[in-house]
């Protein structure tokens, strides 16, 4: 297998000189988590046409892939993983046209909401603090404070499985709590245009300003963590849920419910995967006990 990944990253190199592919890469040093074992290749296509020849390729040479945005909602767990992780990194060109954002990918979510605002275009303030990118966002369908990205998303265009560029329109995406449908096909977003609406930048910044103090003052961030590790169960708050549990400060060695904001595990330090996962289990069963509810993971598992 490590050979074919070789053969595979010698190949890109060779058709995109400048593109940087790292072997046995940590996933530590690109998940906001902060722990994760090792991947066969992680490669930064330094292009667009090269990220889609990557794709495409890995597909035809039936090697196990998988894209990476920053790593924000990301668990890999402690063992080495065979597998080639793209980045969109570089996917990371930005315009705008009239009322629009064109962006790609790669582009972090709080760059796009800093250019709305240079542009004077309302609709971006509540994706301003979320620490992902917008490939990964639409992925998720990311929101926050009543926003969430299907709400300004006009269209998607995406590598489908067949290795064609399609473009759909919002409708098309499938959008709902913290899904898309790229969650079930594992299309490769590739850019979105976002359709904002002209608005006064003073609001626009004291809106942005007011949602950074408030996660500040609720979210444990300074610890590593990839935001909240739950989703929010039907008509409750999983943060609730943990804390009627008394779970809020419980440990598994580096791991712990943070002490700020129940629904997020942080990383206080030296924690491993294993540790964060079997953090989870435990309180997935607690508030089993407690409230009869089952908490799904928000957080991406690559096990
Ligand atoms: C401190 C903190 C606060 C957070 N607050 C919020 C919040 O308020 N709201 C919220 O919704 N989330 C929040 N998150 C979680 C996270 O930031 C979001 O889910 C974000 O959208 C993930 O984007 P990413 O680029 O980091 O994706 P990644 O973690 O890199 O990837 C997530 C998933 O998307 C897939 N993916 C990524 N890019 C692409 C692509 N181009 N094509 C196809 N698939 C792709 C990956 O394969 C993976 O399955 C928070 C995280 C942290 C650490």
């Amino acid at each position: 297998m490590d050979n074919a990944f070789d053969a595979f990253a010698k190949e890109l190199n060779a058709g995109y000189p400048g593109t940087a592919v790292f072997y046995g890469e940590p996933m530590r040093k690109h998940t906001t988590f902060r722990v994760g074992g090792t991947v066969s290749l992680f490669a930064e296509p330094k292009s667009l046409e090269a990220f889609v020849w990557a794709v495409r390729e890995l597909r035809r040479r039936e090697l196990p892939g998988l894209i990476v945005g920053n790593g924000s909602n990301l668990l890999f767990s402690d063992r080495p993983h065979a597998l080639a992780v793209l980045s969109t990194a570089r996917l990371d060109t930005l315009r705008l046209s009239g009322d629009s954002l064109i962006s790609g990918a790669g582009v972090l979510l709080s760059r796009l909401a800093s250019a709305a605002l240079e542009a004077c275009l309302t609709g971006l303030e509540f994706a301003h603090g979320i620490p992902g990118s917008l490939g990964g966002g639409i992925y998720m369908n990311a929101g926050a404070y009543g926003g969430e990205l299907r709400d300004v998303v006009e269209a998607v265009t995406y590598l489908d499985n067949g290795g064609s560029l399609r473009t759909v329109p919002c409708a098309e995406c499938d959008f709902g709590y913290r899904h898309s449908r790229f969650e079930n096909t594992g299309e490769a977003i590739l850019s979105a245009t976002l359709r904002l609406r002209p608005g006064d930048p003073r609001e626009i910044r004291e809106k942005m300003d007011d949602l950074s103090r408030r996660r500040r003052e609720k979210q444990p961030l300074n610890l590593p963590s990839a935001g909240s590790t739950f989703k929010r169960p039907q008509g409750d708050f999983a943060a609730r849920l943990i804390e009627a549990a008394g779970l809020k400060g419980l440990s598994v060695g580096g791991a712990q419910v943070s002490e700020k904001h129940a629904g997020f595990i942080v990383n206080t330090g030296g924690a491993t995967a294993g540790d964060i996962l079997a953090l989870m289990d435990k309180v997935r069963e607690q508030v089993y006990l407690t409230s009869g509810v089952t908490l799904e993971p928000e957080v991406r598992i690559i096990d």
